[in-house]
């Protein structure tokens, strides 16, 4: 089955006891036995949900992985992978890294004696000079946020494979349809289902994919075990996202493209940070890994002011001002006073998130009102 019928079709099939073509949303937290220990394979509703067993399945085809686990956040399945370590081991992450995931690190983990280290790996061979003997997880995100680096996740997987450490990919921002890491060698993958996979804004949910037998079962003890599972109502309203997720990707990375377009020829924007671009640092690695190229940009003005940045904001009217992303309407950002704004001024002066640097999730609106929009809200800036 290629992707665009995977979507539709993976891992579902109609319900066998009334013909439903959709997934029923299996409501139960328990199930009957007929004696001890004689049941159909479901016994609690934390541990297994045939809803969410069709999601997991739908997942794992989707990332060409043998197994999908979800739970009831993207964080929460980034919890799962870094307690599958111990006191003592280390982990090198992505240095531009989703600020969630950040926190979760240094603020949770540390205290429980697992180290990490952040660093640039903008040029994968970097990397090699913070492996120890202790380093067990390589962290990768790509593209990073919001400044649209792009990580080589082959060659990263192969210093992994050569050092013995496992290497994860958080794909959330290029999805299954742009990007599939396990295929360039990565041992994981993680996703925000919340993103672009379920794709309305309307649900909070995560998932891990892999090949890996032992991985997957260390990881299913975990989701049981500490017990962030999604619920069957949530799944369902991913499992609903998914079917349409190749169309709504065509289309955010038409509109992307034309956006990224537009604002590199307006007089008022300095920088476009959109990994389609020529112009782009590792636009050659992007080709390579990806797809296409997505409809998540981040621009800077000439004027570079707060003043400049909150003029846009309060003209802007179609891309709505919030956090998240990957949703069918478009959304508008303000790293550094929303997303990024724990980061010291000069730290993220550093990486080129300047005060008034703007992030874009575009939509799949009509372009034209979308330009029409960015037009207005430009104007003389
Ligand atoms: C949103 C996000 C997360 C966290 O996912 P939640 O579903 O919000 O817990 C992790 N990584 C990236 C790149 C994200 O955008």
């Amino acid at each position: 089955m290629r992707f665009n019928t995977k979507t539709i079709h993976a891992g579902v099939s109609p319900d066998p006891s009334t013909g439903a073509i959709m997934t029923p949303i299996f409501q139960t937290s328990t199930y009957v036995q007929s004696a001890p220990g004689d049941h159909k394979g479901y016994e609690y509703g934390r541990t297994q949900n045939p809803t969410r067993d069709a999601l997991q399945k739908n997942l794992a085809a989707l990332e060409n992985g043998k197994y999908g686990l979800c739970y009831s956040t993207g964080l929460g399945a980034i919890d799962a992978v870094v307690k599958t370590l111990k006191p003592g081991d280390e982990v090198i992450a992505t240095n531009d890294l989703y600020g969630g995931t950040y926190r979760l690190f240094v603020k949770v983990f540390e205290k429980y004696g697992i180290k990490f280290r952040f660093v640039n790996m903008s040029h994968a061979e970097d990397v090699v000079k913070f492996i120890t003997p202790a380093t067990k997880l390589l962290w990768i995100e790509t593209p990073t946020n919001p400044m649209m680096n792009i990580i080589d996740i082959e060659a990263l997987s192969k210093i992994g494979k050569t050092h013995h450490i496992t290497v994860c990919v958080d794909n959330t921002f290029a999805s299954p349809y742009l990007q599939n890491p396990l295929d360039l060698g990565a041992d994981l993958v993680m996703h925000s289902l919340t993103k672009y996979i379920s794709g309305h804004s309307d649900v909070v949910m995560g998932a891990l994919i892999t090949n890996n037998e032992a991985l997957y079962e260390d990881l299913k003890f975990i989701q049981n075990a500490t017990g962030a599972t999604p619920g069957p109502q949530d799944c369902f309203l991913v499992l609903r996202g998914i079917k349409t997720l190749h169309v709504r990707m065509q289309r955010h990375c038409e509109n992307g493209a034309a956006v990224a377009r537009f604002l590199e020829a307006h007089p008022s924007i300095d920088k476009v940070y959109w990994c389609g671009l020529e112009t782009h640092p590792n636009h050659d690695i992007a080709k390579k890994q990806m797809r296409d190229f997505g409809g998540m940009i981040s621009f800077t003005f000439k004027k570079d002011t707060m003043e400049t940045a909150l003029t846009f904001l309060k003209r802007i009217e179609l891309f709505a001002l919030a956090e998240s992303l990957g949703g069918v309407e478009s959304l508008v950002g303000h790293p550094a006073s929303m997303t990024h704004a724990s980061i010291p001024r000069e730290e993220r002066l550093k990486n080129g998130l300047t005060d008034a640097l703007i992030r874009l999730s575009v939509g799949i609106e009509d372009i034209n009102d979308l330009l029409e929009d960015l037009t207005q809200a430009l104007k003389g800036l």
